[in-house]
């Protein structure tokens, strides 16, 4: 397969390098305008593969994959857009808008779900720095290189990261201390280096990463999982990167040394698997023993669509990738823009799976990650002024509450756990008895138009 020059060599392009796009002057004039002022405060970098091969410029704004990455006018509030504008029209010092910027960001709930303060482990009774251990069977690993990305989702839950206005306390250096406290933790089972992107690391940095976790004192640790977009955004990673066989040869290493390589490949729309270097990556992948599952939110004007989601997993399962869970977007940065109601993301995982073969269902969904948990949505009953979900914890700081379905309450449009409410008689007899309340009354449809 021949690789264009264009798309040879990694080259992020992020909003002061635009010139170099020449597909950027085909932009109509407001969308690039919104581009150059939401860009001061949101994160924005692209590269080479997403804007030659995977984004349709004829589509665009519309199209999903433009939308993944070029922030929209939308993603801030007309107030916080105008304060920018106006900056930047009268020619403002870089500071001044900076100092605005900052401001902004601080109201987009830059750190959801307590992600910095909560789950750090306690090593010699002090907070280590670089892994976080919430679920008992896995910790999640930050590897301090592997803090960046191949291009920025717009959409992104460590957006404030990119930005500069948060330091990356929990960032590793190196593993030492990871070793340390999973050596008195023989219940982990699963390692998983998370970012940013760690697969944006040399290979020679990922090993020293990786290869001390190979020893045989850690046999408990049976899958090193790596969370990555560049399966999508940059598959070059796995095909023409200088490093690239070096890498498939690190993975081939592991599973000589008895434990899985699991990539767990972010994917939201088919389209950016359906190209020759994607498909390439994953065949070298395979090839060298790694396992590639796929995960995604679910996000408004991307692929908030039945059909748009059966077909992802339908083409992951020919391409030898596993669905693994489709998330609820979380409540962080510009998540106006992108959030579905939790009625709505069920209906469409419902009209997704029902298209696909059994082995595409293994995609779980919808599911939140939030603070005690990960929350699938089984059910909604409607009524008049609320609605009811029927949800169950498929993983929990408390491993008891897995797997036992429990009701909770809100409005109509809820999009995230923290707009609902439990109710603790239908639980308490749910646990009691096992059995569900009997279903409430459906008075009548709700007035508003269908959820679909
Ligand atoms: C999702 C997640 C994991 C992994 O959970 P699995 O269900 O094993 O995939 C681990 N730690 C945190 C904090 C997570 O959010
Ligand atoms: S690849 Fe992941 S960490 Fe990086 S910007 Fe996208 S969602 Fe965020």
């Amino acid at each position: 397969m021949r690789i264009s020059e264009a798309t040879e060599r990694y080259k992020a392009i992020g909003a002061d390098s635009l010139h170099r796009l020449p597909q950027a002057n085909r932009l109509p004039a407001e969308t690039r305008h919104a581009l150059k002022i939401v860009s001061k405060v949101l994160p924005f970098r692209v590269n080479a593969h997403v804007t030659s091969n995977l984004i349709d410029w004829d589509a665009a704004p519309d199209d999903p994959v433009f939308r993944l990455v070029f922030p929209a006018r939308e993603m801030l509030s007309p107030e916080a857009f105008t304060r920018i504008e106006n900056l930047v029209s009268r020619n403002a010092s870089s500071t001044e808008i900076a100092a605005a910027a900052r401001e902004i960001r601080a109201h987009l709930n830059p750190h959801p779900s307590g992600q910095r303060e909560h789950n750090v482990p306690e090593l010699d009774g002090a907070p280590a720095a670089g892994f976080q251990h919430k679920y008992k069977e896995t910790v999640l690993y930050f590897p301090a290189r592997g803090q960046t990305c191949h291009a920025y989702c717009t959409f992104c839950f460590r957006w404030a990261q990119f930005v500069g206005n948060t330091k990356m306390k929990f960032a590793s250096k190196e593993s030492k201390a990871l070793v340390r406290y999973l050596r008195t933790h023989p219940d982990i089972t699963d390692v998983l280096f998370t970012g940013g992107d760690p697969m944006i690391m040399a290979t020679h940095h990922l090993a020293a990463h990786i290869e001390p976790l190979l020893a045989p004192e850690f046999d408990h640790i049976q899958t090193i999982r790596i969370g990555t977009k560049s399966l999508t955004f940059w598959p070059q990673r796995y095909v023409s990167d200088p490093d690239a066989d070096e890498l498939l040869r690190l993975i081939e290493r592991v599973n000589r040394a008895g434990r899985n390589v699991a990539v767990m490949a972010h994917v939201n729309h088919w389209r950016e698997l359906d190209h020759p270097i994607a498909h390439a990556a994953i065949r070298r992948l395979r090839d060298s023993g790694a396992i590639v599952h796929s995960q995604g939110p679910l996000l408004a004007g991307i692929n908030d669509d039945p059909d748009i989601w059966a077909r992802n997993w339908r083409d992951q399962v020919r391409l030898g990738v596993h669905p693994y869970y489709m998330f609820i977007e979380r409540d962080t940065g510009p998540r106006q823009f992108f959030e579905v109601p939790l009625s709505r993301s069920l209906l469409i995982y419902r009209r997704a799976i029902q298209q696909v073969s059994g082995l595409a269902r293994s995609a779980r969904g919808p599911v939140m990650s939030a603070a005690p948990g990960k929350v699938e949505v089984i059910d909604t009953q409607f009524r008049p002024d609320r609605t009811r979900f029927l949800l169950q914890f498929l993983q929990a700081r408390d491993p008891s509450r897995v797997r036992k379905p429990f009701w909770a309450e809100g409005p109509h449009d809820a999009c995230w756990f923290d707009q609902l409410e439990t109710k603790s008689l239908w639980n308490k007899q749910l646990s009691e008895t096992g059995r569900f309340p009997p279903p409430p009354q459906i008075l009548k449809p709700v007035s508003r138009k269908s959820p679909l």
